[in-house]
């Protein structure tokens, strides 16, 4: 099955600048802002500029320059935020949901990018 990108989900609409976000670094290919309703201290989303539904479908189909632009600026927000564990931050967790089990809300593929306080284990 193919992917169907919904042109009208949220984070298009971000994209877009149709609806106002709180940047945290933009570049060529990803957007990092932040979480509207923060669940922790530091709630960051990462966003692909491209139209890419689920993480597997970015891996898939983006260019090497996405791909690599994408994972650069995690970790230049982790710095920026301070939550580096090897750089004298204490920790992140990075978690995406995908599809139905995932239960992804919005249907553009994100990062979420979780510090600031100890996450506590995963519970599936
Ligand atoms: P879930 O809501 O189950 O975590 P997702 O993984 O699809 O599902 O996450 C969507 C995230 O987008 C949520 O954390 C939500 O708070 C966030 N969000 C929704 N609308 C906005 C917005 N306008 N600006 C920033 N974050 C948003």
């Amino acid at each position: 099955m193919p992917y169907t990108y919904d042109p009208q989900n949220i984070f298009a609409r971000i994209l877009r600048g149709e609806i106002p976000n709180r940047t945290v670094l933009e570049t060529a290919h990803t957007l990092a802002f932040h979480d509207i309703a923060p669940q922790a201290p530091v709630h960051v989303l990462v966003i692909p500029k491209g139209a890419y539904v689920t993480y597997d479908h970015f891996a898939r189909d983006a260019s090497d320059a996405e791909i690599a632009d994408f994972h650069r600026t995690v970790a230049k927000v982790c710095a920026l935020l301070g939550i580096q564990p090897g750089e004298g931050g204490e920790g992140f967790r990075a978690i995406t949901n995908a599809g139905e089990h995932g239960v992804q809300e919005v249907p553009h593929f994100h990062l979420h990018i979780l510090g600031g306080r100890p996450m506590g284990r995963m519970v599936a």
